[in-house]
């Protein structure tokens, strides 16, 4: 038996024994993830410096800050959301009751990027504590002192059989894939997300996916410009574009795109300065390989703004490009980088036939005053999630549940949505033993029977 059998039967084991059941036990757990977090705020600020380069207030405002507020809301609304729900049942079911049950699964694995790892590496933790869950947790190798410093943090607070962080690189997560856990949640790419489902495949284990891909921006012409570029321009170059939701590339309306473009220029002029390559505070690319992926990307289509770079320090200039083509790489990939390229459109239309030809976008946002053509948007185009004049908001709410659908993702998570993630429903109908209807058997011959 290898390191890791071992280790998940020991979790199974303690499963078992039903302690991570209790609401009490669970609510405890989730207290003891929210003072480590409070108590070493620093210690992982510095690390995601060192790894990203992320400024104290991205570091608190997109990762530590969002762990800490879903803690809160998660321990405040358990109780209720863990209580047996009663369910109606029909007249068939005369006399008796029906009621759903919240399971835990048992062993779970769950699997981050590097791109946000602290949030993205707990925020599903806090889903399969909530749920009574026991928790491998697998922070990514490309955020290697970020990943140090929650696995010591773990370790420091709970029991190896219950929670534990395993290190290490594709071949540690395949090993670990190969293990027979009762649910898996995976965070990162879509060919990654193929790997990840196959592998559970094998021992019928359910997944959530949360994946990526090109996620639009739409401005149309009745938008209010300066707030869109705003907005934009700031859900794109947070993190160096390097986030999952942000804008990979925006349909603009003819009649504004000349307004728009000087908007986003100076949007993005006032977020990083005029020179955002010497702005301590603008995280770097996370390391060369990416770099140089998205350098590629500067060289198609038509430079509006930004386009330098330096590879020492690992940045790129926000950069704003235009009359790229579909052809392009920086149109068939997800940029996943500081690269915004902007497409021009005369009728809703060819933005609707534009983003159907490509797979279902994790997000998208649309800039508009007008209610019909939001409803035709969201009736009519699949997408994960977004938001109406504002982006990447949707994903901080514990009240929305997050995730893609099609190849962006499958399940979601976030507040209560995490819970009935981690939970297995159990149905159960609760029948009366003071009558017996005779006419459920096939040799019914009298009326109901009074027992
Ligand atoms: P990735 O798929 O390369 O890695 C994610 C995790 O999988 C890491 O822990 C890594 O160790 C592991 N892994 C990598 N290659 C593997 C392999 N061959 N076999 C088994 N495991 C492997 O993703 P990433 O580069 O860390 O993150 C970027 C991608 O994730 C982007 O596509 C982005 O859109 C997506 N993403 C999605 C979300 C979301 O919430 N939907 C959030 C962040 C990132």
């Amino acid at each position: 038996m290898g390191t890791y059998d071992q280790l998940l039967k020991r979790q199974h084991d303690f499963y078992e024994t039903d302690s991570t059941k209790s609401i009490e036990f669970r609510i405890q757990a989730l207290k003891n993830l929210e003072y480590l977090l409070k108590a070493n705020e620093q210690k992982l600020m510095k690390a995601m410096k060192i790894d990203l380069n992320k400024s104290a207030f991205e570091s608190y405002s997109s990762e530590i800050g969002i762990v800490l507020h879903e803690i809160s809301f998660v321990i405040k609304h358990l109780k209720k959301w863990s209580r047996p729900k009663r369910v109606k049942t029909s007249l068939t079911h005369l006399g008796s009751k029906g009621y759903v049950h919240y399971d835990p699964y048992g062993t779970t694995l769950l699997i981050g990027p590097w791109n946000y790892p602290v949030q993205l590496t707990l925020s599903p933790l806090i889903g399969a504590i909530a749920a009574g869950n026991c928790a491998v947790v697998k922070p990514s190798e490309l955020a290697p002192n970020t990943a140090d410093v929650l696995s010591q943090l773990i370790r420091s607070a709970f029991p190896e059989e219950y929670i534990t962080v395993i290190q290490g690189d594709a071949e540690v997560t395949q090993e670990l894939l190969a293990l027979d856990f009762d649910y898996i949640f995976f965070t990162g790419s879509v060919p990654v997300g193929k790997i990840v489902m196959e592998a559970a495949a094998k021992n019928l284990t359910p997944v959530t996916l949360e994946l990526g891909g090109k996620s639009p921006g739409i401005v149309h012409k009745d938008a209010d410009i300066k707030l869109a570029a705003k907005r934009l321009a700031w859900g794109k170059f947070m993190n160096a574009g390097q986030t999952c939701v942000a804008p990979d590339y925006l349909y603009v309306h003819r009649e504004v795109k000349e307004k728009f473009k000087e908007a986003l220029i100076d949007a993005v002029k006032s977020l990083y300065g005029e020179y955002p390559l010497k702005n301590q505070a603008y995280t770097h690319i996370v390391n060369q390989n990416h770099f140089h992926r998205i350098e590629q990307y500067l060289t198609e289509g038509t430079m509006v703004y930004g386009g330098d770079k330096d590879l020492n320090q690992l940045v790129i200039e926000p950069t704003i490009l235009e009359e790229v083509a579909w052809e392009d790489s920086v149109m068939q990939q997800e940029i996943f980088g500081p690269v915004l390229p902007i497409l021009e459109y005369d009728d809703l239309s060819e933005v609707m036939e534009g983003i159907a030809r490509n797979p279902n976008p994790l997000a998208l946002y649309l800039f508009t005053q007008d209610q019909q053509v939001e409803n035709r948007i969201v009736g009519s185009v699949s997408f994960g999630g977004g938001c109406i004049n504002d982006t990447v908001f949707h994903i901080v709410t514990p009240y929305l549940p997050f995730g893609g659908v099609g190849t962006s993702g499958m399940g979601s998570y976030h507040g209560k949505s995490s819970f009935e993630t981690f939970s297995h429903q159990k149905s159960i109908l609760k029948q009366t033993t003071l009558f017996d209807n005779p006419f459920r058997y096939p040799n019914a011959k009298n009326g109901l029977k009074i027992l």
